[in-house]
Order: structure tokens, then C-alpha cells, then sequence
């Protein structure tokens, strides 16, 4: 079991272009961390600093004790040195070899003993769907075929640690499914510490131990998937993760200096729920705090709750549930509700608030 850590680490691509600014994260030893982030935040140059395949401009990146990259200290351990199991979206197989010798290149390396290789080549290509396909070369495979020959090809070798970008973005939903729960399975079965990088929530929260969310290549939030769900640190956090996106209420003008009349009473009622409130600057509720009807049902909110009116705009049946979207003036708000609740476009409704599930944040997007 092998830790990582980052330490104030920077890395600029041209002097205007900083990709990653002043990252630090600790990774312990046996975790499942998922480096989540918009498109362009700085994940992929994260793990290829871990990897070797880019240096770093300051910092320091420590693996298993071991200093891998520290500028200032002129220390560079090449990636292949590194000893590190890597994944990357581009899958890299070798193209004039098979499945099969693609799977077992890494164990030829091992010296290990060729029936033993078989064996553990066989059981790669079992575990990822890919068995029938040994004799046939990359090209002559699909995107997610491809993928799946890649994973392979890092599980055969087993390392301490696994950098997975995006490897599962070329699945199709239902086996993309069954290839995370094979890898949270591999990594419960395995010990090793797995960093996996996705822009996919749902992804992160389903498969880490530990999710870092990234933002213009700051840190936002280093947690458990769940208290990054519950407790998001920052207002990105909370608007980023979970799906429909939090639903927010904010001041009215750029100085922030009046609540919109619709939203008054609300607020009033939010306020009740800080001790401090000069320092809310918006506050956030979940579809999941929300309990929708229509204007014309008689309203009876009980002390913990306070309503907002508007129109449903949309309604999204989704199977289970469906996902109505309502406006409120010029805002717009994301509710949940069973399918059998009737709701029509236009419709009048009351958006009754469970105010113990509500998030405050400051005017810098801080949790307050
Ligand atoms: P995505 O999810 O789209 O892959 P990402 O979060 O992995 O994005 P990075 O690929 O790490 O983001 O890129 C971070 C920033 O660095 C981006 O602004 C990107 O345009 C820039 N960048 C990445 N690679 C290079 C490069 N080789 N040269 C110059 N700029 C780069």
C-alpha cells in the first residue's frame, strides 16, 4: 500500500496558461481518490505529474516516501522508474501486437514464468469482457474494446498504484456500469491506491473512497464522496456535484445588496437558520428538500419549512422519477418528484423548503 503527496504543486504550460496552481492533496494508502473537475481544471496534468510524463514548476510530489519530483531540489524520477500502472483516455496499445501480447507485455518484463503469465493474461481478459477477442490486433477493435485491452493490460501487472484517465469514457452505459463495480470490487480485492480521473459525478461519487474536486486548477474540496455531497465547502462544490445541480438563491443586483421580492420571505426564514446572518450571500437547497405542489392546494407549512412560488416550465420523466424545472421571475430551480405527481407547463407552484436542509455561502462562495 503506497501513499501519495502533493505539496504546493504548480504547473504552467506558458507563462498565462497555469494549469495547475498550488495543489495540495495527500492520498492515503489503499485509497480510491477521483480527481473531478470541468473540462480543463487541471486533472489530466495532475495525474501525468504523478506519472512522470510531465515535471512540475514547484512543489514537491511524494510516492511511497519516495520524492519523484521536486524542482527547487532539481529531483526527477523518470516515469519508468516510477513503477506506476497507467490508463490514459488514448489507450497507447502496442498496434503490431494482439490482445493477447498487448496483455502479457507488461509480465514479459516481470520474468515471471510463461505458464503463470497465461493464467494471469486469462484471467485479465476474462475480468474485462475481452476473452474472445485475444487473437485480434487494436485496430480491429472498437473504442471500448480498446479500453477495456488497456485496463487489462494494467490489472495483469498489479502495481501498487493505479492512474486511470477517464478509462471508462468510451463504454457503452450498461458496461460501463459493470466495469465501475468490477473496479471498486479489483480495488477493495487489491489494496492498491487508485487515482481515476473524471468529469463525471456520478462516477466519482459512485466509485472513491476520496473525491478531490478541482476548479481552474485550485482545489476546492478533498473529501469523502458523501461529505462532498452533504456538506459542499464552496458554492462551486454544490453547484458542480449532483445531479439536478443545487438550486441556488442569490442577491439581486451585482452588489448584492437586495433579495428579489419573490424570494423575501424566504430569505427571512433562511436567515432565522444562521446566527450570523450579514454573511449570506446565497443560500443553496437540493431537489431533495424540496416538497412540490400546486398554488391551488391549501399550504400548511409546518416550522421548519418555507415556500417559494413559481411556474413549472418543463417537466423530465427520467423513469423513476421525473425532474420538473420551475421559474421564478428570471430564476430557475430543479425539483424531483414521483412520476405519478400530475404537475402541466405553466402551472402554479409551491416549492415548500425543508429548512434544515438548506446551505449557506458567503459573497467568496464560501461555506458559512
Ligand atoms: P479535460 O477533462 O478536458 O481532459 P482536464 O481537467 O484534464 O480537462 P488538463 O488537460 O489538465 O485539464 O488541462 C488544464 C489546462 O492546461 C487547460 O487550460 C489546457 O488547455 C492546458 N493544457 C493542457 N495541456 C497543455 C499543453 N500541452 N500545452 C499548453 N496548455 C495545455
Amino acid at each position: 500500500m503506497i501513499d501519495i503527496k502533493l505539496e504546493h504543486i504548480v504547473k504552467k504550460y506558458t507563462s498565462d496558461v497555469i494549469a495547475v496552481d498550488d495543489l495540495s492533496l495527500n492520498f492515503e494508502p489503499g485509497s480510491f481518490v477521483c480527481l473531478l473537475g470541468p473540462s480543463g481544471c487541471g486533472k489530466t496534468t495532475t495525474l501525468r505529474m504523478i506519472s512522470g510524463l510531465e515535471r512540475a514548476n514547484d512543489g514537491i510530489i511524494t510516492v511511497g516516501g519516495e520524492i519523484f519530483d521536486a524542482p527547487k531540489q532539481n529531483i526527477f524520477v523518470r516515469p519508468e522508474h516510477r513503477k506506476l500502472g497507467l490508463v490514459f483516455q488514448s489507450y497507447a496499445l502496442w498496434p503490431h501486437m494482439t490482445v493477447q501480447e498487448n496483455v502479457d507485455f507488461g509480465l514479459k518484463l516481470k520474468k515471471i514464468s510463461k505458464e503463470e503469465r497465461c493464467r494471469i493474461v486469462d484471467e485479465s481478459l476474462d475480468l474485462l469482457r475481452m476473452g474472445a477477442y485475444r487473437k485480434r490486433y487494436p485496430a480491429e477493435l472498437s473504442g471500448g474494446q480498446q479500453q477495456r485491452v488497456a485496463l487489462a493490460r494494467m490489472l495483469a501487472v498489479q502495481p501498487g498504484i493505479l492512474l486511470l484517465d477517464e478509462p471508462l469514457s468510451n463504454l457503452d452505459a450498461a458496461l460501463r456500469l459493470e466495469m465501475r463495480s468490477e473496479l471498486k470490487s479489483l480495488h477493495e480485492r487489491l489494496g492498491s491506491t487508485i487515482v481515476f480521473v473524471t468529469h463525471d459525478q456520478l462516477e466519482a461519487m459512485s466509485l472513491a473512497t476520496h473525491v478531490a474536486v478541482m476548479n481552474e486548477g485550485k482545489l476546492e474540496q478533498y473529501a469523502d464522496p458523501m461529505t462532498i455531497y452533504l456538506k459542499p465547502a464552496t458554492e462551486f462544490v454544490a453547484t458542480f456535484v449532483g445531479s439536478p445541480p443545487m438550486n441556488m438563491v442569490g442577491f439581486s443586483d451585482s452588489e448584492g445588496q437586495r433579495w428579489k421580492e419573490p424570494f423575501k420571505k424566504a430569505v427571512a426564514a433562511f436567515r432565522q437558520m444562521d446566527g450570523n446572518d450579514k454573511r449570506i450571500s446565497k443560500v443553496g437547497f437540493r431537489a431533495e428538500a424540496v416538497t412540490l405542489q400546486r398554488s391551488d392546494d391549501t399550504l400548511l407549512l409546518k416550522q421548519n419549512q418555507t415556500c417559494i412560488k413559481g411556474r413549472v416550465k418543463a417537466v423530465l420523466p427520467t423513469g423513476p422519477e421525473q425532474i420538473v424545472s420551475i421559474v421564478v421571475d428570471d430564476d430557475q430551480f430543479y425539483v424531483v418528484t414521483p412520476p405519478s405527481h400530475f404537475f402541466e407547463n405553466g402551472q402554479a407552484v409551491d416549492m415548500v423548503i425543508d429548512l434544515t436542509m438548506i446551505h449557506m455561502f458567503d459573497q467568496n462562495g464560501l461555506r458559512v
